[in-house]
């Protein structure tokens, strides 16, 4: 049975395909929701009152104004189902917000916000390789001091160790490319602000990494579209296969993948498959 091909993504996404080509067709061809993970969700919320940080003027930018935006991102949080799927208690959220507040108070001891010259929050940017929209979310634009672009992404897991650190900075790149697509200018430099340890590691774009990104793009895309007419999405297990939330239906666990989509979001608690 052929697949139909997406026609938007994010490069995660994309890159996802090579990781586990079943794994892809489950959360993108399939759009089958996953189940919320603490993680994810705290990462979410750290970086709503990033947000409502950077739309005060920069002078006002104190940490007691951090953990005000903090209380107001909880409060928003609250209501959104992915947050209400989390099924926290009151002591298993206050140790969630706890955990939140650790994070945005380390960013701080990182730079001074009071010193950044932002020009966009939670940019939704979008760029087209061959037959294929990539879409991205920058967290924060901003100037240097000579007037370059700065690519800022703000990260709640840990930092790669060293030698998988150019594969961090491979989506990082991404990020370059669609300024240059949208901006019509190469970042002088991107940050991965590691808001659990407050280890910065930066990266500065070359013509050559940028264009190396829609190449590889267009390679990978070419197996998704070989894949979806073919229908065949073979399961690659490997170490990813324990944060896996399609385990349950993966042929290489003895399951079968054609009930995932009946299956799927009773058993992650979502009433309607999320988009
Ligand atoms: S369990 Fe492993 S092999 Fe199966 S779909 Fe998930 S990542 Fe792929």
């Amino acid at each position: 049975m052929a697949f139909p091909v997406p026609t938007s993504l994010s490069p995660s996404r994309v890159d996802a395909f090579t990781s586990c080509p079943l794994a892809f067709r489950f959360a993108s061809i399939d759009k089958l929701p996953e189940p919320p993970s603490p993680h994810t969700t705290k990462g979410s919320l750290v970086h709503r009152a990033l947000e409502l940080l950077f739309c005060e003027p920069p002078a006002q930018r104190s940490i007691e104004v951090a953990l005000t935006a903090l209380d107001r991102a909880v409060t928003e949080f609250q209501s959104d189902p992915e947050f209400r799927l989390l099924g926290l208690d009151d002591d298993a959220q206050r140790a969630f917000v706890d955990e939140a507040e650790l994070l945005v108070r380390r960013y701080f001891t990182m730079e001074d916000p009071t010193r950044v010259r932002d020009i966009g929050l939670e940019l939704r940017l979008e760029a087209q390789v061959g037959s294929l929209t990539l879409r991205g979310i920058i967290d924060r634009l901003e100037l240097d001091d000579d007037g370059g672009l700065v690519v800022t992404d703000y990260k709640t897991g840990k930092p790669p160790r060293e030698r998988h650190e150019q594969g961090r900075l491979a989506g990082v790149h991404f990020y370059a490319f669609l300024c240059q697509e949208v901006f019509g200018r190469r970042p002088s430099r991107i940050q991965l602000m590691y808001l659990s340890t407050g280890e910065i590691i930066e990266a500065r774009p070359t013509a050559q990494s940028v264009q190396f990104l829609p190449k590889r793009t267009q390679a990978v895309w070419t197996a998704v579209e070989r894949a979806c007419a073919a229908g065949e999405f073979k399961p690659r297990s490997g170490p990813l296969c324990a944060w896996c939330s399609f385990k349950p239906w993966c042929p290489a666990f003895g399951g079968d993948p054609e009930r995932a989509a009946a299956e799927a979001p009773a058993a992650f608690g979502h009433l309607v498959p999320v988009a």
